[in-house]
């Protein structure tokens, strides 16, 4: 029996997770669920997964997250803040954590489940790109395994030999990311000036929260997948490329220096890797309809229009600068995101942002936890003054 602990419960990651344990219930228990302030949706999943504990990462709904808990009958016990998440992340309770908060908020718990030694089923790609490194060195340390939920490094984990590969022995020659494009696949600059958030979050082929559905309208969500994919698989910048394939059928692929190239197909539907990185390394069922091939009939492929959607260079830009430039490339990306839902910022000003902040926040070595976040918070003060100054 796996007892999983789920950070960002209430999120579409959450949803698809819980989805596929709901269908075995012989071998995962839910021990933790966490969100950041939706009580109401963490009490109903509460009601149906019986956790030992309940957290609310925003302390002022802990009281209220309480009463409902016990006006629905439920015994779990109540945590919250930071330390609350820490506490889920690390507890004896559980030996499975689903990283599955959004942003710079995960990147606490996610390094607290790395230290205490659990299987960390990684979505929240910002923590390894703010901390690829101090990430590793947790798992390390605590003895811990991660097992990437992101489809494309999930597909790609799925190519590798089982085990930790070195991968120049095992022959790899290069990995390659496939990205659906987003939904403004095919535009030119000229057709992107007045995009709302609607249409950015209108992604064809996914369902997922609004800020990585931005980001994969940006092509940004891409980058931090090519800075994801150096740090889970220990691959130079120049061996990962990145292919547009419209269909999102195609997870990925690594290719040998044999010729053979290996690829994980599917429906686009998170549960199949969850499943897969729940189950490790046996296969459970997860509720994904059979792939039709002869359905879909056709794959395309066509190279990224670099020019356009420009985030995916900066954060290429930014893994060759190293140290802490990937961190502030992530912190400016959050900012530039918010701004955008809150229409504050146009569509088109968001790669602008990035690389103002790139320019203007220096990459420091990323030694440590204090160095990391001091670049960060520099990154998110660097951008929030330029919206102040340009855009409000
Ligand atoms: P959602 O916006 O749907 O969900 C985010 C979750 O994080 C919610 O449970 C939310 O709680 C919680 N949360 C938000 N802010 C905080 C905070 N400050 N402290 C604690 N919890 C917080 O996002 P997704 O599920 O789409 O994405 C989650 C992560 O997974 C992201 O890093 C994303 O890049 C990654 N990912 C997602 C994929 C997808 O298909 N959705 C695919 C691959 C990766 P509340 O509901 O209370 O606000
Ligand atoms: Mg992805």
């Amino acid at each position: 029996m796996r007892k999983v602990a789920i950070l960002g419960a209430t999120g579409s990651i959450g949803a698809s997770a819980l989805d596929v344990i709901a269908r075995h219930p012989q071998r995962f228990r839910v021990t933790a669920l966490a969100a950041h302030r939706k009580v109401d949706e963490l009490v109903a999943l509460c009601v149906r997964f019986r956790p030992e504990v309940a957290v609310i990462a925003d302390s002022a709904f802990a009281a209220s997250l309480r009463q409902k808990l016990t006006a629905a009958g439920v015994a779990a016990r109540v945590a919250s803040g930071e330390e609350g998440l820490r506490e889920a992340a690390a507890s004896a309770d559980s030996d499975t954590v689903i990283a599955a908060i959004v942003g710079a908020a995960g990147l606490d718990s996610t390094l607290a489940a790395a230290r205490a030694g659990k299987r960390v089923l990684l979505a929240n790609k910002e923590a390894v790109v703010m901390a690829g490194a101090l990430l590793f060195e947790a798992l390390r340390s605590g003895g811990g395994e991660l097992i990437p939920i992101d489809s494309e490094h999930n597909a790609i984990f799925q190519c590798l030999p089982s085990g930790k590969p070195d991968l120049v022995r095992a022959g790899v020659r290069r990995v390659l990311l496939t990205a659906s494009g987003g939904p403004f696949r095919g535009r030119v600059r000229s057709e992107l000036g007045a995009i709302t958030p609607e249409q950015a979050c209108a992604h064809p082929n996914w369902m997922m929260g609004r800020k990585i559905s931005v980001d994969s309208a940006t092509l940004m969500n891409k980058g931090l997948e090519v800075i994801e994919a150096h740090w889970l698989f220990g691959v130079a910048p120049e061996q990962i490329d990145v292919v547009v394939h419209r269909e999102s059928i195609v997870h990925s692929l690594v290719e040998y220096v044999d010729g053979s190239v290996l690829a994980q197909l599917g429906n686009p539907d998170m549960r199949t890797a969850l499943a897969h990185a729940l189950a490790w390394p046996e296969r459970i069922e997860a509720g994904v309809a059979a792939l039709d091939l002869l359905k879909i009939a056709q794959l395309n492929f066509e190279a990224p229009d670099r020019a356009t959607f420009r985030c995916l260079d900066l954060a290429y830009h930014a893994l060759a600068v190293g140290g802490t430039a990937p961190t502030v490339l992530n912190a400016a990306n959050e900012i530039a995101v918010a701004a955008f839902l809150e229409r504050t910022l146009p569509f088109l000003a968001i790669p602008e942002l990035i690389e103002a902040t790139l320019g203007g926040v220096p990459a420091i070595a990323a030694q440590d936890l204090e160095a990391v976040i001091y670049a960060d918070l520099t990154a998110r003060q660097y951008a929030q003054r330029i919206i102040r100054r340009d855009f409000c």
